[in-house]
């Protein structure tokens, strides 16, 4: 596919495309654009990193602008992810449009979102919880709303949306089309798929459980009293963008906290901050004003800062699948990124979860022979030594990833130790 005018879209819009970088269209691009132009169900599932918001911002950027009747509905697990979504696309509409659209997100001024749903939007964009507020209040109807994205659809289930989503699709015009994005299909998608989707088309890049190709992975063994220190090691000897995982809440702000008081520029971001502050360290990040973002699960997800170089976890996530989710924030679009793990002593059944997701098809040791490294630290690179012991393995995709942009072959020496 050359560019985006093959899709027969209007001139105005492919201009504005490339005004955005957009030059040609991502693999999930190039597979779902055409279909929903034709008015086709999407069942779609790719990595994170592939341009997923381009593959329906792109039709509801034509759809609009070609049927003054229609209006696009989007949801998104989070409100972080519902303001990027909607400004992404918002630089997709024509001007005539740009500016009828409504944001409705948990945490923002019920007065601001009244305002913008008096505009008759022709795009909302928001998260379940809010859009069913709306809903109840009578303040916002969508009986002429005929196109629905569902955005990371695993991760809204996850968050306990799914009645709620349901509820919001039920008041929605009927015939609808529809296009569900997730990042994995666990049996409870498959489900809302089979109950919301006409005879979807399966669109698909990549392999599910597998991160983007791009990304360096490594690990490296610490114990609690060599954590920190460690972090800070790697923190020096790394350049660029870099964003730290924690387990809870106040766990992120203590580390930003004790990281900026050592002169590393840091700021923590979790559930728990107002809207508006959330909405400042995002922007701040994105802008560089800081390096270090240091941030919980569910802040992170679906954030799009090109710039992130460094995905950290400093501790494992809860849930196998976030760890693909945590360095997906790396390696956006094509470009090259890094995935440091620090693997304490009672991480192993955590490790080895993550491990099996990421290789499906690995055949399991006979007997579990000790582990690279033992005491201290050791690293290796994504190939890692072999035959000593499961986390060598780690990264090696299982099969051979189908499309995503480039691939790239991790190197199976060792790292040198980190002072
Ligand atoms: P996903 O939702 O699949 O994780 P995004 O839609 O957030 O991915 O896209 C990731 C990044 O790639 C964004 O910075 C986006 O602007 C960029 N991008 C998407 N499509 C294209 C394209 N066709 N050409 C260039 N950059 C693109
Ligand atoms: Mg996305």
């Amino acid at each position: 596919m050359e560019d985006f005018k093959e899709f027969g879209l209007s001139e105005a819009l492919v201009e504005r495309l490339q005004h955005m970088g957009f030059e040609k269209p991502t693999p999930i691009q190039e597979q779902a654009i055409p279909l929903a132009l034709e008015g086709r169900d999407i069942l779609g599932t790719a990595q994170t990193g592939t341009g997923k918001t381009g593959a329906f911002g792109i039709p509801i950027a034509a759809r609009i602008e070609e049927n003054p009747e229609s209006v696009a509905l989007v949801m998104t697990p989070t409100r972080e992810l519902a303001t990027q979504v909607l400004k992404q696309l918002q630089t997709m509409l024509s001007r005539r449009t740009r500016d009828k659209v409504a944001l409705l997100i948990g945490g923002d001024p019920m007065h601001k979102q009244l305002r913008q749903l008096r505009t008759v939007p022709r795009l909302i964009v928001g998260t379940p919880g809010r859009i069913n507020d709306h809903l109840r209040r009578k303040s916002l109807k969508l009986s002429k709303a005929d196109f629905l994205v569902l955005d990371e659809t695993d991760r809204m289930l996850d968050m306990g949306f799914s009645e709620q989503i349901e509820d919001i699709i039920n008041k929605m015009a009927t015939p609808r089309q529809t296009l569900l994005f997730s990042a994995t299909l666990p049996k409870n998608i498959v489900r809302i798929a089979d109950t919301y989707l006409s005879n979807p088309e399966r669109v698909e890049v990549g392999v599910t459980s597998a991160p983007a190709q791009n990304v360096k992975q490594e690990i490296v063994q610490v114990n609690d009293q060599e954590k920190y220190s460690t972090l800070i090691s790697e923190l020096e000897a790394r350049s660029g963008t870099v964003i730290v995982f924690v387990k809870t809440k106040l766990g992120a702000d203590r580390l930003a906290a004790r990281l900026w008081e050592d002169g590393h520029k840091a700021r923590a971001i979790h559930g728990d901050l107002p809207q508006k502050k959330r909405d400042r360290v995002i922007a701040n990040y994105r802008s560089q004003k800081f390096r270090i973002l240091v941030a919980t699960d569910i802040a992170a997800r679906g954030l799009d800062v090109p710039h992130i170089e460094h995905v950290i976890n400093y501790d494992l996530p809860q849930n196998p699948e976030d760890y693909i989710h945590r360095i997906g924030r790396t390696a956006r679009a094509g470009a090259e990124g890094h995935a440091l793990c620090m693997i304490g002593p009672r991480d192993r059944g955590k490790w080895n979860a993550i491990d099996r997701l990421m290789n499906p098809d690995k055949v399991e040791p006979q007997k579990r022979r000790p582990g690279p490294g033992g005491k201290g630290k050791k690293r290796f690179g994504k190939g890692g030594p072999r035959g000593k012991g499961k986390t060598a393995a780690l990264g090696k995709p299982a099969r051979p990833a189908k499309g995503g942009f480039k691939k790239k072959r991790f190197s199976g020496k060792p790292k040198k130790q980190a002072a």
